[in-house]
């Protein structure tokens, strides 16, 4: 059995934890050592593997710390990363083993350019490539090389389990119901997520049965985009995509 924790971060990362069957365990974008380091301890864990997907310092900050604490971990990151400290690169294709599971590498450019995701038992980590009811910022790759791996995403099956290090969920069904606002399933949507927030519960991880239905990024060729009274026109997916994600990028 495998169990999947979530550990906040920072004002509003999380940090993912899965853990095997003899307390082994493998941390994904750790930015911040201390909260890893206290769950560890207090659940008695052993850290043998760290997974980066991208090279910003939210999601990498921690390593070190963990890595001397932790000297025997194993650090697996993207190959074209400039963070140093990464003990296997890896690529499209490769796939990484833990707790006798497989998890393919895919390569996901956009919101940089080394961005991977680990995806395997029905689960995707994909780092601030999508978050629930939106997407990640395009700040080293092009619009176009964003879409192409949202829709790497949208090929994966729909019952996949997804998690997203960011709880923006709140503000990007904001933006949603701005560009979508008719789509009942988003409305029951928000009062779900704002009943989960107001508990203090995360609103992750999510599927992506429900992002297909709930996320305008994911919906680019469905969405009625004469209501948005563009100048703009708006012929492809793609085009849709862009003005989207500059909309959103000012909301
Ligand atoms: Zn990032």
């Amino acid at each position: 059995m495998r169990t999947i924790n979530c550990i906040p971060a920072f004002n509003d990362n999380y940090i993912w934890l899965i853990v095997d069957d003899n307390k082994r365990c493998c941390v994904v974008d750790p930015g911040d050592a201390a909260p890893v380091i206290e769950f560890l301890e207090d659940h008695q864990l052993k850290l043998s593997q760290i997974w980066l997907t991208h090279h910003h310092a939210d999601h990498t900050g921690g390593v070190s710390s963990l890595k001397g604490r932790y000297p025997d971990v194993d650090v697996y990151g993207p190959k074209s990363c400039r963070f140093e400290a990464i003990d296997h690169r890896l690529e499209k294709g490769d796939t990484v083993m833990f707790a006798d599971h497989h998890y393919q590498i895919l390569a996901l450019p956009g919101h940089t350019l080394d961005h991977i995701a680990y995806y395997g038992e029905q689960s995707l980590f994909c780092g601030d490539v999508l978050f629930s009811a939106g997407c990640g910022r395009v700040f080293e790759g092009s619009y176009s090389q964003m879409f192409d791996s949202l829709n790497q995403i949208k090929a994966l099956p729909a019952n996949t389990n997804i998690y997203p290090t960011h709880e923006y969920t709140q503000a990007n069904i904001d933006f949603a119901l701005a560009a979508d606002p008719t789509n009942l399933r988003l409305q029951h949507y928000q009062q779900k997520v704002l009943s989960l927030r107001s508990d203090n519960q995360p609103s992750l991880p999510t599927t992506l049965e429900l992002e297909l239905a709930i996320n305008p990024f994911l919906r680019c060729e469905c969405l009625d985009t004469e209501q948005w009274q563009t100048k703009q026109a708006l012929r492809e997916p793609l085009d849709v995509f862009a003005y989207l994600r500059d909309w959103k990028n000012d909301f």
